[in-house]
């Protein structure tokens, strides 16, 4: 029997390191970590990809979950799917969730997945906060129950027993 094709976002590394994660002395380097939204097909092989570093702008191509090779000398290019084109792909209202909670493009991504694969009451953390002072995280998922009928949930939990990015 065949599988379900999934979405799944997961985080790729790069070779690159934020301003803030640069390494004291003796300090293990922390590389840069982005959001990649990759479709699982029904023989359980990840869809590759190429996406581009929201940091560096490296070009990576990512054919499996938390890994990608870089590609050198890749120019810049719209292969990429923008946010702008899946909003003309999904209902207005969804889109406008997503706009004013200023989701990232994996989100759009797996929303899109959602409906095209009428993949109903999947639900997406939307908005993923820390919250050091209480350690808490707090936020919020969108359940997509169909085609036109949505829900947000408030969430807040104590921060320990997560593993949530
Ligand atoms: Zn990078």
């Amino acid at each position: 029997m065949q599988n379900k094709k999934q979405g799944v976002r997961h985080l790729v590394e790069c070779n690159c390191y934020l301003p803030t994660q640069k390494n004291k002395a003796g300090e293990k380097i922390i590389f840069h970590g982005f959001p990649v939204f990759s479709v699982i097909d029904e023989n359980d092989n990840v869809v590759p990809k190429t996406v581009q570093c929201n940091n560096c702008n490296a070009i990576h191509s990512v054919d499996r979950i938390c890994g990608s090779k870089i590609i050198v000398g890749e120019e810049v290019h719209l292969s990429q799917i923008q946010k702008e084109e899946i909003s003309l792909m999904i209902p207005s209202k969804l889109s406008r969730i997503l706009e004013i909670n200023k989701c990232d493009l994996t989100i759009w991504e797996e929303v899109l997945f959602c409906f095209q694969e009428k993949e109903w009451n999947k639900r997406i953390v939307i908005v993923n906060e820390h919250k050091n002072k209480f350690n808490k995280r707090v936020g919020k998922v969108l359940i997509i129950k169909s085609s036109q009928d949505f829900e947000i949930e408030l969430f807040e939990i104590d921060n320990f027993i997560t593993g949530i990015e």
